[in-house]
C-alpha cells in the first residue's frame, strides 16, 4: 500500500508516517512546514519507502502527479491551534477550505480513498457530554474569531460528506480530540506541550480563567492506530468518528499533574482570557468524546493514560 500523507511533517502526521513505515508501507509526505518541522521526519530521511515533498498542497500539477501514484490519502495538512487561529484568521480559513477542497477534487478525479482529519472543535461549545457523531455543533457568533476553526473544518466535513454521496468519492472523517506526545509544540497555544515547557524552566504555569473548564488528552499513538484501522475498514466509508480518550481533566488538575511529574517549583497562575487571547475570548467548559462508534468497528481502546503521554512530552522536551 502507498499512501500520500498530507501535513506528513506535523505533530501526528509525522508519528502516522512512522507507523506506516513500521507496517512496511510505502509513504509519500506533503508539508510546507507552516506548523510542521523537518526534524520531526528527519531520521526518518533513510528510509527508501519515503519520499518527501516540501511544497503546498495548493500545487495542483505536484498533488495531481502524487494523487496519481498513490493508493491512498491521509489529509491531514491545516491551519491548528487555538493561538494561530486568533492571530491568522485568513491563513487559517484558506488553508482549511482551499486546501481540503484542492485535495478532494483530485482524490475524485482518480476515485482515491481519502480520509480527512477533523476536529472535536466542530462540536463548538455544545454542552451534552460526552460529544457523539452526530451530535449538535453549537458554534459561537462569526465576530468571535476562534469559531472560524471549528466552522472551516464543519466545511471540510459538509464537502467530504458531498464527494461521498454526490461521488461516489469513498472517503472517511476523523474528528480528534486533544491529541498530545512527543513533537508537539506549545507554540500554537496547546496546552500540554506549554505546561510542560513551564514546568521544566521552572517558569509560572499559565492556567487560563478559573482553570476548572476540562479536556480529555489522547496520545498521538493511539490515534495514528484509529486512523489506519479507519483506512482500513471498509466499514468505515462515508461515515465520521470520534478518535479520543474518555479520561477527563481539569486544566489546573493537569498543571498540578505536570508540576508533580516533573518535581518543579513553578506557581500556576491564573490568567484571564481577556488576557491570554482576545476580549470577549470564547473557550468551551469541557469535551469529552463518545467512542462507542469507533470501538465498536475497529476494537479501538486508548492504551495510553494521561500519565504515560506526559512522561513522554517530558522525555522529549528533556532532549
Ligand atoms: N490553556 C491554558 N493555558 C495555556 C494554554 C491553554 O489554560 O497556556 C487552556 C485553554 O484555555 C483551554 C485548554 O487549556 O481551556 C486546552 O487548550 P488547547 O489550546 O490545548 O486546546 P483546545 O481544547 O482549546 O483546542
Amino acid at each position: 500500500m502507498h499512501s500520500l500523507i498530507t501535513g506528513g511533517a506535523g505533530f501526528v502526521g509525522s508519528h502516522l508516517t512512522e507507523y506506516l513505515l513500521q507496517k512496511d508501507e510505502k509513504v509519500t509526505i506533503v508539508d510546507n512546514l507552516s506548523t510542521g518541522k523537518f526534524d520531526n521526519v528527519k531520521h526518518l530521511t533513510q528510509n527508501r519507502s519515503l519520499k518527501i515533498h516540501i511544497d503546498t498542497i495548493l500545487n495542483e500539477p505536484l498533488m495531481e502527479h502524487l494523487i496519481k501514484e498513490c493508493d491512498v490519502i491521509y489529509h491531514l495538512a491545516a491551519a491548528v491551534g487555538v493561538r494561530l487561529i486568533i492571530e491568522r484568521p485568513v491563513e487559517t480559513i484558506e488553508t482549511n477550505i482551499i486546501g481540503t477542497e484542492e485535495m478532494l477534487k483530485l482524490a475524485n478525479r482518480y476515485k482515491k480513498k481519502t480520509l480527512i482529519t477533523s476536529t472535536s472543535e466542530v462540536y463548538g461549545k455544545a454542552n451534552k457530554i460526552p460529544f457523539a457523531e452526530d451530535d449538535d455543533s453549537v458554534f459561537g457568533p462569526t465576530v468571535k474569531s476562534r469559531w472560524c476553526y471549528a466552522c472551516s473544518k464543519a466545511m471540510d466535513e459538509y464537502l467530504a460528506l458531498a464527494y461521498y454521496h454526490e461521488k461516489k468519492l469513498p472517503m472517511v472523517i476523523a474528528r480528534l480530540f486533544n491529541t498530545i506526545g512527543a513533537r508537539q509544540t506549545g507554540q500554537y497555544g496547546m496546552v500540554v506541550p506549554t505546561f510542560v515547557q513551564q514546568a521544566l524552566l521552572n517558569h509560572p504555569i499559565t492556567v487560563y480563567d478559573d482553570g476548572q473548564q476540562s479536556r480529555s488528552f489522547t496520545n498521538v499513538h493511539d490515534v495514528v492506530w484509529a486512523l489506519y484501522a479507519l483506512m482500513n475498514d471498509p466499514n468505515a466509508v462515508g461515515q465520521v468518528f470520534n478518535i479520543g480518550n474518555g479520561q477527563e481533566i481539569t486544566i489546573y488538575g493537569l498543571a498540578e499533574l505536570i508540576k508533580e511529574m516533573t518535581g518543579s517549583s513553578s506557581e500556576i497562575q491564573l490568567i484571564p482570557y481577556d488576557q491570554a487571547f482576545e476580549s470577549g475570548f470564547e473557550d468551551m467548559r469541557r469535551r469529552v468524546p463518545d467512542i462507542t462508534k469507533l470501538s465498536e468497528l475497529t476494537g479501538y481502546e486508548p492504551k495510553m493514560d494521561l500519565r504515560e503521554s506526559i512522561k513522554q512530552i517530558i522525555e522529549y522536551y528533556k532532549k
